[in-house]
């Protein structure tokens, strides 16, 4: 296949690395190589260059650059502020409260926290996937010791109401007394969404470098200072001692330019993939009946499309769109290939035989109306032919599962 002629739909699983990302990090893998921690010049370069990249990273968080701690990734940084967190507190609490809609990288530390006696609640959401504040302040007991939601949903793209979220934590906290640490998993949200941290009053913020034009393998954890919080991995006293191990260099440069630009941007690409995003969904509900949007129809980011298609196989569907030269995904690329179904579009009350016919559209900086209308024919197409393979598949009666 032509690669320059593929259409790109798969942001949310990952970006490429942009050109001024490669170029700030060149330097960091041959001429400045030193390991930071060492006393020599060349070790200097790669220590100052590390903390100019932990302020860029504070200047967008408006965090402390104390507060910033790199790492490997998002799994990483879910996993160490929920383990991190629950382990500092567990004298005080065993109970932690996230959603259903979690990525697995929150959902399974929790699930292995479970099994060392810490009890959580998965909160339900909405049929749009939206969480009610007020079902989180409603949960926390005396032994709650870590609040976990989400900022966006890497499936159906919903946005999550953060900032009410820890208002109303707030407020129990000073009812009871002391404040339960709040994370939120921002992975998805970095490019699109204001990453503020004393605007949306959390304690702990996962990002992950390569859902924002940066490398894979890298990461950042923001630790509020005053968080009670133990590290997960042990070695070396690196980033404070909260993160031992050799730190990447040029993976650390490479995180805080990309996501320095991503913020310069913000506006400008949210504009575009909108603009894009609802000439898609208004493409796609128009030209197939028995079709469903997923997520919510406002609070949703701006360059995530989920649909399910009645009477479709939705793995079919990626295969047929890959074979015209168009990457997409059904639900998320971490869970592509396991057996079950999204477990996001469970907790929206899907039918399951529904769930299977999904379609994960995410758009980038470089999308262009072009790509929309390509992947636009192209699911038309693939969709009418598999359901006129499905000889039973009811003729249409004009009005959509629903048309958000
Ligand atoms: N959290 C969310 C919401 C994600 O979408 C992802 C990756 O898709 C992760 C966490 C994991 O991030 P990483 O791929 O950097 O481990």
């Amino acid at each position: 296949m032509d690669e320059a002629r593929l259409v790109y739909l798969d942001h949310a699983a990952t970006t490429p690395v942009c050109s001024t990302v490669l170029e700030a990090m060149m330097p960091f893998f041959q001429k400045s190589f030193g390991n930071p921690s060492s006393l020599y010049p060349l070790a200097a370069d790669s220590r100052r260059a590390i903390e100019n990249a932990r302020s860029q990273v504070a200047e967008v968080l408006n965090c402390r650059s104390s507060e910033v701690v790199f790492n490997s990734g998002g799994t990483e940084s879910d996993n160490s502020a929920i383990r991190g967190v629950a382990q500092a507190l567990r004298a005080r609490g065993n109970h932690i409260i996230t959603s259903s809609i979690e990525h697995y990288a929150v959902l399974n530390v929790c699930h292995s926290l479970e099994k060392d006696g810490f009890n959580v609640t998965y909160l339900p959401v909405d049929g749009f996937g939206l969480i009610n504040p007020s079902d989180v302040s409603r949960a926390v007991t005396e032994r709650t010791i870590l609040v976990s939601i989400m900022y966006a949903n890497n499936e159906i793209g919903t946005v999550e109401r953060i900032k009410e979220v820890s208002m109303l934590l707030r407020e129990r906290a000073d009812y009871l007394g002391y404040a339960i640490p709040f994370h939120t998993d921002a992975v998805q949200a970095a490019g699109f969404l204001d990453l503020d941290v004393q605007e949306l009053g959390v304690d702990l913020l996962s990002l992950s470098a390569h859902k924002f034009y940066g490398p894979k393998g890298c990461g950042v954890l923001y630790i509020r200072t005053g968080t009670p919080y133990e590290p997960t991995q042990f070695g070396g006293s690196q980033e404070q001692g909260r993160r031992a191990g050799t730190e990447n260099t040029a993976g650390i440069v490479g995180t805080a330019t990309a996501l320095h630009l991503a913020a310069e941007q913000r506006q400008s690409v949210s504009e575009h993939c909108l603009r894009l995003r609802d000439t898609l969904i208004q493409g796609i509900l128009a030209r197939l009946h028995g079709t469903k949007l997923n997520g919510h129809p406002t609070l949703r980011l701006p360059n995530n499309a989920h649909f399910v298609f009645e009477g479709v196989d939705g793995e079919a569907l990626i295969m047929g769109l890959a074979l015209r030269g168009i990457a997409a995904s059904t639900g998320s690329a971490c869970s592509a290939g396991s057996l079950g179904p999204s477990h996001v579009l469970e907790a929206i009350g899907l039918d399951r035989e529904l769930t299977w016919g999904n379609l994960r559209l995410s758009l980038g900086r470089d999308s262009s109306s072009e790509d929309v209308h390509q992947l636009l024919d192209a699911v038309e197409q693939l969709v009418h032919g598999q359901r006129a393979e499905e000889n039973d598949f009811p003729v249409p009666t004009g009005s959509p599962l629903a048309s958000c």
